[in-house]
């Protein structure tokens, strides 16, 4: 995407010269969007002739794909960011407590966010990062599929996890308030 905003020559007379926008572009950087299975997905979204807007700011939880004719927004989430319950979330042994808190407010964030795209009428798909990459990931047509299959059908909130997500399925509590178990 954009390369960034410093562009320009550097000033040190402002001890801040960051906008808050240009702090949360850098935010959204540090925490991966453009990471490798967003451009994955992508990639393969377009080659079925779907076509998408990115990183739309003015959505809650600036989706990484929008949908507007189908009133449906996408989230590749990072598995460790978001705190998925599977093997790619490894917990940090060094400063556990820190990052336990992290993940766990990244996780209501995106909960509250999901709420508030529902509220607003849009439809919302989260596919986590081990559904298209690691040991755990969909064959890729399959993933597609699954993808458009959930355009297709009608439910407001799924996700798509790898192909483990029904061994941990003992352990998964229930986050995301309800929302559903998008396997299939
Ligand atoms: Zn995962």
């Amino acid at each position: 995407m954009s390369p960034g905003p410093n562009g320009g020559g550097r000033r040190t007379s402002r001890p801040d010269p960051l906008t808050s926008e240009q702090r949360r572009l850098n935010m959204s950087r540090i925490r991966g969007k453009d990471t490798k299975p967003e451009l994955v997905v992508r990639k393969g979204l377009h080659a079925r002739g779907l076509r998408y807007r990115l990183h739309d700011r003015k959505l809650p939880g600036t989706p990484d794909l929008v949908f507007p004719s189908r009133r449906a927004v996408l989230f590749i989430h990072g598995c460790f960011w978001h705190g998925h319950d599977c093997p790619l979330y490894k917990a940090p042994s060094t400063n556990a407590d820190f990052w336990e808190k992290k993940v766990s407010a990244n996780r209501q964030r995106d909960a509250l966010h999901n709420a508030e795209l529902g509220r607003r009428g849009w439809r919302v798909l989260s596919i986590w990062e081990c559904a298209v990459r690691g040991r755990g990931r969909r064959p890729f047509p399959e993933l597609m599929d699954d993808i458009q299959g959930w355009f297709a059908a009608d439910a407001t909130e799924g996700e798509i996890g790898g192909c483990w997500t029904n061994d941990t399925a003992a352990n998964a509590d229930s986050r995301a308030a309800g929302a559903n178990q998008g396997d299939a």
